[in-house]
């Protein structure tokens, strides 16, 4: 997707703070923390919304939670405790349209949140 700010980053079109990749997923801090750990976990291949995940595409979602759990681990929080997100459309807050995963940790969360 040539205008997606996601796919852009995964070609190294535009620059992040990666800290994780692999042949399927990356995961890169987020610009604007909303903790002192705030990881953005993504296929590398252009999905819009959680909407649009097809069942071929199962395996590969299936990573994000996986390599969250794995840099929670790396980081030390595991045990204390994080939290992971998935917004989807505008009502669920989503501002960038290709799938993501959000790494939170480091503070304590409330819920329901907002
Ligand atoms: P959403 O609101 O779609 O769930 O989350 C999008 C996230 O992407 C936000 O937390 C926002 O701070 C982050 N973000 C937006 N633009 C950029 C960018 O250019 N680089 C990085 N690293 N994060 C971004
Ligand atoms: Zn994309």
């Amino acid at each position: 997707m040539q205008d997606c700010l996601f796919c852009k980053i995964v070609k190294r079109e535009i620059p992040a703070d990666i800290v994780y990749e692999d042949e399927e997923v990356l995961a890169f801090n987020d610009i604007n923390p909303q903790a002192p750990t705030h990881i953005l976990i993504i296929p590398k291949q252009h999905i819009a919304t959680l909407n649009d995940i097809e069942e071929s595409d199962q395996v590969l979602v299936g990573r994000l939670p996986y390599v969250a759990a794995r840099l929670a681990d790396e980081r030390g929080i595991a045990d204390e405790g994080y939290r992971v997100v998935m917004n989807c459309n505008d009502q669920g807050g989503q501002t960038v349209y290709h799938i993501h995963m959000h790494l939170m940790g480091g503070r304590r969360f409330t819920w329901p949140a907002g």
